[in-house]
């Protein structure tokens, strides 16, 4: 991909959603869109902050915080996971939010964008004390949700069981059991064949795609991966089985190391006992920061924001990034990939095989017909490579890089739908 405009170097580097917004603008250009219609795709269109009260499992009261943003829903209901983290923001949750808008638009699903989070550290929470914050935290943001409105999903530190609890609080509210509500549900409550892996799959997806375009193979081709929970492990998992050898994947401790390769399925069965990479004997361990600059062909930032930044990305050795991740890169460190001529395939791209499954999901709960494994997995191939190839072409029309392709993609698909739809006043 060719130098695009540059995006202007946000105030604050690693504020996500002006980063977020930076990126937007760059494509808003390129599109000709007039500033009114800027702002109000750039807006969040409702914020939501509840105080979630808990009694501990110690008998004392603690109240926690929790965010739900829903940015655009245009296009149809808004949708986008729950993150519980200490460190989550407002501003974080509308990037987040606003990524979803853009994503579900890359892929072409009929959502708009929404997320949610809630302060806290999961790590020192008790499975009860987890179940109260969640029940809670719906039921603040309960007017908010509904299968025609606002769908979430889970994301960093939230899962299956999240949602299942999530669920069942919506649907004693509502007097009946309404799977719809939410994606990335159990299996036995509507979930999805293939939603667990769906996130890594699109990984794994984009990242041969992508090999393709650069002419390597994947057989030869050694894969960084940072982080190894739901994106990470299971993209990690995927990749091996496409023949690239994984030398290095971490967690938020620290990173293993082995240049012959890794045996992720053993290093993930490690992880499932110890709930740690720490004491893994068949590798080296290194620290996390030096992980990201080891010699590799494929870096997968699979954890969390801010990972490639204007310190590191100089030393970065891969020629291909793939964002798991939401938000890894910053806009500072895109712009020094982009000179070096690393390819970065786009968190709103690489990271959406998980949304569009959740699609499959909702859809398979509104028909009550639910599809086998290898029709969702077909499905989410033909989405991940049209959607791939979209982008691609659009980098190409626009002499830009598969970021902004990306980016003008989606922002052009809600702009047009905003207005046919016109200004309701
Ligand atoms: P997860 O909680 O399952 O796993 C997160 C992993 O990252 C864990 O291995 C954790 O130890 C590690 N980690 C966390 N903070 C870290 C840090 N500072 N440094 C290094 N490692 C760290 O979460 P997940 O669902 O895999 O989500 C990871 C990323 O992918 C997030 O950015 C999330 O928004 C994004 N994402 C998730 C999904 C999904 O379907 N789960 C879909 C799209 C995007």
């Amino acid at each position: 991909m060719s130098t695009a405009p540059h995006v202007k170097a946000p105030m604050d580097e690693f504020n996500p959603f002006q980063a977020m917004a930076q990126r937007f603008d760059v494509a808003a250009d390129r599109l000709g869109l007039d500033e009114g219609l800027r702002e109000v795709l750039r807006t969040p269109d409702k914020e939501l902050t509840v105080s979630i009260p808990i009694t501990m499992d110690n008998g004392k009261l603690k109240v926690f915080t929790g965010y739900r943003v829903q940015h655009n829903f245009s296009r149809g209901p808004c949708k986008g996971g729950i993150r519980y983290a200490p460190d989550v923001h407002l501003d974080e949750v509308r990037a987040l939010a606003a990524w979803m808008t853009w994503k579900c638009s890359v892929v072409d699903v009929p959502f708009g964008g929404g997320k949610g989070g809630v302060i806290c550290d999961p790590r020192q929470l008790s499975k009860g004390e987890l179940e109260r914050i969640t029940r809670r935290y719906t039921t603040g943001i309960m007017d908010l949700l509904g299968p025609d409105r606002d769908v979430p999903a889970p994301d960093v530190n939230t899962n299956e069981q999240t949602m299942a609890w999530l669920m069942d609080t919506w649907s004693m509210h509502v007097r009946r059991t309404d799977t719809a509500i939410v994606t990335g549900k159990p299996l036995a409550l509507g979930g999805s064949k293939g939603r667990t892996e769906a996130t890594g799959r699109g990984v794994m997806i984009v990242t041969r795609e992508a090999l393709k375009k650069l002419g390597l193979r994947p057989e030869n081709a050694r894969v960084v991966v940072q982080g190894s929970g739901n994106v990470g492990g299971i993209g990690a998992m995927l990749l091996a089985r496409e023949g690239m050898k994984v030398v290095s994947i971490s967690d938020i401790y620290g990173a293993i190391h082995n240049d012959k390769g890794l045996d992720v399925p053993d290093v993930l069965a490690y992880l499932k006992q110890h709930k740690k990479l720490e004491g893994y004997s068949k590798a080296e361990h290194i620290p996390s920061a030096a992980q990201l600059e080891l010699d590799c062909d494929v870096l997968v930032p699979a954890a969390t924001e801010n990972q490639l930044t204007s310190k590191n990305a100089e030393r970065i050795k891969a020629k291909l990034v793939v964002e798991g991740a939401n938000g890894p890169t910053t806009v500072l460190a895109d712009q020094i990939l982009e000179r070096r001529g690393v390819m970065v395939v786009p968190d709103i791209l690489a990271n959406a095989g998980g949304v569009t499954v959740s699609y499959f999901e909702w859809v398979q709960d509104r028909a009550g017909y639910f599809w086998t494994e290898e029709v969702v997995n077909s499905r989410l191939e033909h989405v991940i490579t049209s959607s791939f190839a979209s982008v691609e072409e659009t980098a190409r029309k626009y002499n830009t890089s598969l970021r902004i392709g990306a980016y003008i993609l989606a922002v052009g698909r809600v702009a047009t739908v905003y207005q046919m739809r016109g200004t309701y006043a």
